[in-house]
């Protein structure tokens, strides 16, 4: 473990002599780390292959044209959110000027899970670096040819006292939250979360935390049943739904129950063909402990379409289930991974205490025309984010901020969200010399009748 402290040490000393802050070295970085994702793109879908054969339509979207355009819009708007913010002042401290000034932390651990391998580990370093900082990623070791990839890639770009990946598991993770970091981003399990959490409490280290959870897919019978149907089968079996904002199960009006599954079914087929297995364009469980756990799913309910598994290929059909008993570890377990649940409601009534009976979701996603019951949900449930009438889409926005609450996450980033994630919200006021009411300073005599009435229309 001597490398790891070296290397922090390595990138306190950088981020100390000042040369990560200016705009000319941020976007440097961010360009070069653009341009090896540009280059490396095939070696990237080739690494995705090997860990779970993700196809290179979703390794595009998902991963490497994501990142490029992540870069993009930070590069357009660095510039503007770097330049420190004048505030208004108080007639309490006139005459004054003050300011908000974005100061990066300094040394930043990006933690990162194997289900995004190679999103999850670079989006956060983006933002780290568009704010100033130096970083150390750490890819999942369950993921192993993308996490050989990066450390290639970001060794063969960066000087590592300046962006660097370490690769390992719990003892590497564990040795790095011990050192004297300035932040931590970390992506991964609630269980895992809580694990960081108290890693960061120990040096009282700031810190982000993507988590997960059961995000809810609400159906209701005002709902265009074939488009919904088309939409949330795209955002469950994307990534063979190993994805953290996919719907987790579907809620729906037990009058479109049996329509809807049906038009699951539908797009089930036109999407993989019959036999999902031999379809390019759909990919694989990440490890046998997962693929057991997802394979003991298929008993918690009746399969309605799919169900097939092939322990060899670690491959389970897009699979839907009905009739699920809600005592399962099916209903109790975030499921990340090809099983669909789908459950009646009669009452509209029931849908909130029914999402309720969970932590707060990462996501939530409403399939409706009904304008009431939208606002309902919106203001009634508490979620990370979401949409309405489609799934996953949120996360594409950089404009949104992305990240959960409570169980499922605290804080957020992409795009403006990243950045400042990743910086310090430095508030400044200046005073000039040329005025000094004597005011504030003793003896008070007479004093609090004024200064009582300068509060009241400050
Ligand atoms: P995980 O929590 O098992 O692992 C995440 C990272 O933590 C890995 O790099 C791993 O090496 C490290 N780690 C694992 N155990 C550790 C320990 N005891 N001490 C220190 N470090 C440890 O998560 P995963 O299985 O890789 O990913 C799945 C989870 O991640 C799901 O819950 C999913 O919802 C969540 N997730 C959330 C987001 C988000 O953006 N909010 C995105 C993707 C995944």
């Amino acid at each position: 473990m001597q490398l790891i402290k070296s290397l922090v040490e390595a990138q306190k000393a950088l981020f100390h002599t000042g040369e990560t802050l200016s705009y000319a070295h941020r976007a440097k970085a961010l360009k070069k780390l653009q341009r090896v994702i540009r280059e490396r793109e095939e070696d990237i879908f080739k690494a995705l292959d090997a860990d779970f054969k993700k196809p290179p339509f979703e390794s595009y979207v998902s991963e490497t044209g994501y990142l490029i355009k992540e870069i993009e819009h930070t590069l357009i708007h660095l510039h503007e959110w770097m330049r420190p913010e004048r505030v208004p002042g108080t007639l309490l401290s006139f005459p004054s000027k003050s300011s908000i000034y974005k100061e990066p932390y300094g040394v930043c651990l990006v933690i990162s899970p194997w289900n995004y391998p190679v999103q999850l580990a670079l989006a956060p370093a983006i933002a780290a670096i568009a704010a100033g900082n130096t970083v150390i990623i750490k890819p999942s070791e369950h993921a192993p040819a993308v996490a050989s990839l990066l450390d290639e890639m970001i060794s063969g770009c960066f000087d590592p006292a300046f962006v660097a990946v370490v690769k390992g598991e719990v003892e590497e993770t564990t040795a790095l939250m011990s050192e004297p970091l300035d932040y931590v981003f970390f992506t991964g399990s609630p269980e895992v979360g809580k694990i960081i959490m108290r890693l960061a409490a120990e040096q009282l280290m700031p810190h982000t935390l993507e988590l997960g959870g059961k995000s809810p897919c609400i159906l209701d019978k005002s709902a265009n049943l074939s488009l919904a149907a088309k939409r949330v089968a795209q955002g469950k079996f994307f990534n063979a739904g190993q994805t953290c904002i996919a719907p987790d199960y579907v809620l729906v009006d037990h009058r479109v129950h049996d329509e809807f599954v049906e038009e699951l079914k539908k797009c089930v087929t036109a999407f993989y063909t019959e036999e999902p297995k031999r379809s390019k364009d759909y990919a694989r469980i990440i490890h046998q402990k997962h693929f057991n756990k997802l394979k003991a799913y298929l008993s918690n309910g009746e399969v309605a379409i799919g169900g097939e598994v092939d322990e060899g290929e670690l491959y389970i059909a897009p699979t839907v289930m009905v009739n699920v008993d809600m005592d399962s570890a099916l209903m109790r377990d975030e499921i990340f991974g090809p099983v669909l649940p789908v459950i009646r409601y009669s009452d509209e009534a029931e849908i909130v205490p029914f999402v309720r009976r969970y932590s707060k979701p990462l996501a939530m996603y409403h399939f409706t025309r009904n304008k009431t019951l939208k606002r309902k949900l919106r203001e009634q449930l508490s979620f990370g984010g979401g949409a309405v009438n489609d799934t996953l889409e949120h996360l594409i926005n950089p404009n949104l901020p992305f990240g959960g609450v409570g169980v499922s996450g605290l804080g957020t980033y992409h795009g403006k969200f990243g950045f400042d994630a990743f910086s310090h919200a430095k508030g400044v006021l200046e005073k000039p010399g040329y005025l000094d009411l004597p005011l504030k300073y003793p003896p008070y005599t007479k004093k609090l009748s004024i200064i009582r009435k300068m509060f009241k229309i400050s």
